[in-house]
């Protein structure tokens, strides 16, 4: 297969998925071998790192709640400093580039300073950690349409902008990023928008590596026995009938 030329000076904005190196795309594998530098986000699944060609240079720039983490203009600066010169540069996140992952805030910078760019999708944790759990997206039986929503807001407040009453409404199946640090805030906004409190949820954390867990658990009772079961970030929280497809389908136990 012909892989398009990673150019001296430019910058691939990759996803590296949410942490089985079997997720990754041929294009960012590619780009693992052919960097000069790779940027990476904390998330990133260190067997992911060492995939990494001999000689590549690392640096680790993720953001990530509730550690002292470079600002997000760090990591826009460190980008356009290695690109002008002349590095392949590699940025490499979590998950998918543009999905709740600052991708298009770096994309915009590169932009506005004329540095060529390429964007490499990745599996998104809301897509991949569900599968791995044995929780559909979609099913014909349960759900026509899925949101996908973060849990948490830039002021790190559970999101306001969202409109909870239509979301709670429209889709009967809700994946909510970055929902640990606002579980009873979440589970408060889906009660007050007409969810059941026995509706089925899941957590599923750190999804995909050797430390996955999946709770299931009920609108409900989520917090606790989120609290007993001290569930870690990161984690995706899915509501939604959808979850209790996974007592027939459950089919991946990590090793
Ligand atoms: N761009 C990423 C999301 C970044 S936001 C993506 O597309 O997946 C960070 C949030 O993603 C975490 O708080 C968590 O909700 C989710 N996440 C990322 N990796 C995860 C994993 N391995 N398991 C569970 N959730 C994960």
């Amino acid at each position: 297969m012909d892989f398009p030329t990673f150019e001296p000076g430019s910058v691939w904005l990759v996803g590296a998925g949410p942490g089985d190196p079997g997720l990754l795309t041929l294009h960012a594998y590619h780009a693992l071998q052919n960097a000069d530098v790779i940027v990476h986000d904390a998330l990133v699944d260190p067997r992911i790192l060492a995939l990494a060609g001999d000689g590549i240079a690392l640096e680790s720039m993720g953001k990530r709640g509730g550690k002292a983490s470079p600002k997000q203009t760090e990591i826009t600066t460190r980008l356009i400093e290695l690109a002008k010169q002349g590095k392949r540069v590699l940025r490499l996140k979590g998950g998918d580039p543009f999905v709740f992952g600052r991708g298009p805030e770096e994309a915009e910078a590169l932009v506005a300073e004329q540095i060529n760019f390429r964007v490499v999708p990745g599996v998104t944790a809301g897509i991949a950690g569900l599968a791995y759990a044995g929780i559909p997206a979609t099913a014909k039986a349960t759900n026509s349409a899925v949101a996908f929503v973060t849990g948490h807001s830039e002021t790190g407040e559970v999101p306001d902008s969202l409109d909870w009453d239509a979301l709670a409404r429209s889709a009967a199946v809700i994946v909510v990023y970055m929902p640990m640090a606002h579980l009873e805030g979440i589970r408060e906004k889906f009660l007050a928008a007409g969810r059941s409190p026995d509706e089925a949820a899941a957590i599923v954390s750190k999804a995909c590596t050797p430390d996955q867990a999946v709770l299931e658990t009920t609108i409900g009772t989520c917090v606790e026995d989120a609290q007993k079961t001290a569930m870690k970030s990161p984690a995706l929280l899915v509501v939604g009938e959808v979850v209790r497809l996974r007592q027939t389908l459950s089919w991946w136990t990590p090793s």
